[in-house]
């Protein structure tokens, strides 16, 4: 059932909320069972709020009215902090902490009428595209297409939902350098990273401070759009939340493409590029061509040169800070007190956090490093500022740019143990700059080859996600 349908039939009773709620849960653990979905599954809060929904409405309450989410179903990648219901950001070293509080985002949802089925798989604490470096303990969330094939990642959990839940469901995931866009494009669903600041950060598990965006993806781009209008804004309980007028996408839906201008990234097409892809997205272009825009294609030097090196360096300097509050002695896996501060400390760390985490925590730690710093840390630095300053130069003459969002379909398990961590890092290669620079970017899925989906990848300019979602709303229904 179209979204705006269900909302209408829970605002006059026709959908008895509860009901349906408990419907839901049982097919979420259902699904789960197969595909591993979830971490948690948060049962009693979902129910508790539909019971809160279906007493408003009783009472005739007029707030009710206006509510953009009634009833809907709304998964949360499970670094965003949840009150009361386990948040691990797919770590054992956070097994078993529950917030005290709700993320901004969470709020908004809330507040709109919401309802929070639980947290999805990812992983640990994003360092990953395809979701297969859960934390100890954790299962893998399976793509929704092929079960033997990968959902990407890091917010693997959120687009494999997405693309399975057949009740209306929209899923909150995190980028940090492609986690939303990725998973989007090889579970043929929509992902919609925002601007750098645009939704507010205030309760995300950290990865990179300066890169994080929390964002969402739906089955379709109405619901994508949705779900952005009811949790961007400015926040003052984050120090980077941007005082910007909220966009009203749905007048965006609406637009014509014509007089639109995209520029085509030739680097993206080149080699490492599968010819299946390429197809596809070409032909995802042709089709906004048809709706009357004019394509050309373009040359992005710094961004594609230098964007992984930027990335892996800022990402992994920032993420070896942020891990280090996770001693065992604040948060999550607690440990009996034994021996030394630091004896303690390596104990906990050393058996709670994954391979990849270690690897990203000694890399982090070495780039900031003194005597390394300014080779490496300071220096990706400034490259930023130069791959910010390339995108703003094109963005004078382009309303979006496009690519395909990976270079590859989405891999079997059983090739991607045989990968290196450099060969993984490497397949972020389109993602990585509109992260760095803080673009709003936008997966859509353009096709299907050999039975497995293709995601295209538009980058806009800062707080120019109107347009995108204008642009994606031509696949609406692809
Ligand atoms: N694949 C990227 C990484 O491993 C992106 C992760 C993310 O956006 N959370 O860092």
């Amino acid at each position: 059932m179209n979204i705006n349908e269900f909302i209408r039939q829970v605002k006059n009773g026709e959908i008895d909320i509860v009901k349906h709620t408990q419907k839901i849960i049982e097919q979420c653990k259902k699904i789960n069972e197969e595909h591993n979905y979830f971490n948690t599954i948060s049962a009693e809060l979902a129910l508790e709020q539909a019971k809160e929904i279906k007493k408003l409405l009783k009472s005739k309450d007029k707030s009710i009215k206006g509510k953009k989410l009634l009833g809907v179903a709304v998964s949360v990648k499970d670094s965003i902090c949840v009150k009361n219901v386990e948040s691990t950001a797919g770590s054992k070293i956070l097994k078993g902490y529950e917030p005290l509080f709700n993320a901004t985002v969470i709020e908004k949802i809330i507040g709109e009428g919401g309802i929070i089925i639980g947290k999805t798989a990812q992983d640990e604490f994003g360092f990953g595209s395809f979701s297969v470096n859960v934390g100890l303990g954790f299962k893998i969330p399976k793509n929704p297409i092929d079960k033997e094939r990968t959902c990407g990642g890091s917010s693997g959990g959120a687009a494999g939902l997405a693309k399975a839940a057949d009740f209306p469901h929209i899923a909150l995931g995190e980028s940090t350098g492609g986690s939303i866009a990725e998973p989007a494009s090889f579970c043929d669903v929509f992902g919609l990273c925002p601007t750098y600041g645009r939704n507010s950060r205030y309760g995300l598990i950290d990865f990179g401070n300066s890169l994080d965006k929390i964002g969402p993806v739906g089955k379709t781009c109405y619901e994508t759009a949705l779900l952005q209008e009811v949790i961007e804004g400015y926040d003052r309980n984050d120090s980077t939340s941007l005082n910007a007028k909220n966009g009203n996408y749905n007048t965006f839906l609406k637009k014509s493409l014509k007089g639109m201008k995209i520029g085509i990234i030739k680097e993206s097409f080149g080699e490492g590029v599968a010819p299946e892809v390429e197809k596809n997205v070409r032909k995802g272009i042709d089709k906004m061509k048809e709706e009357g825009i004019k394509a050309e294609e373009i040359s992005l030097e710094m961004p594609i040169k230098y964007g992984l090196a930027v990335y892996y360096m800022i990402a992994t300097s920032e993420a070896s800070t942020n891990l280090a509050k996770y001693c065992g002695m604040r948060y999550g896996a607690i440990e009996k007190l034994e021996g030394s501060f630091n004896e303690y400390f390596t104990k906990v760390r050393s058996s709670s956090f994954g391979a990849e985490a270690k690897r990203r925590i000694i890399m982090g730690t070495f780039a900031r490093m003194s005597g390394f710093r300014d080779a490496y840390y300071i220096k990706a630095a400034k490259v930023r500022t130069l791959i910010i300053n390339e995108y703003k130069k094109t963005f004078k003459k382009f309303d979006a740019l496009a690519s395909p969002a990976v270079p590859v379909l989405p891999p079997k398990f059983s090739d991607i143990e045989k990968m290196s961590p450099l060969q993984n890092y490497m397949l972020d290669i389109m993602l990585v700059s509109p992260n760095v620079a803080g673009l709003p970017h936008l997966s859509v899925p353009v096709g299907y080859e050999k039975g497995l989906p293709v995601g295209m990848l538009l980058t806009g300019d800062h707080l120019q996600e109107g347009k995108l979602l204008q642009l994606g709303n031509v696949f609406e229904g692809n």
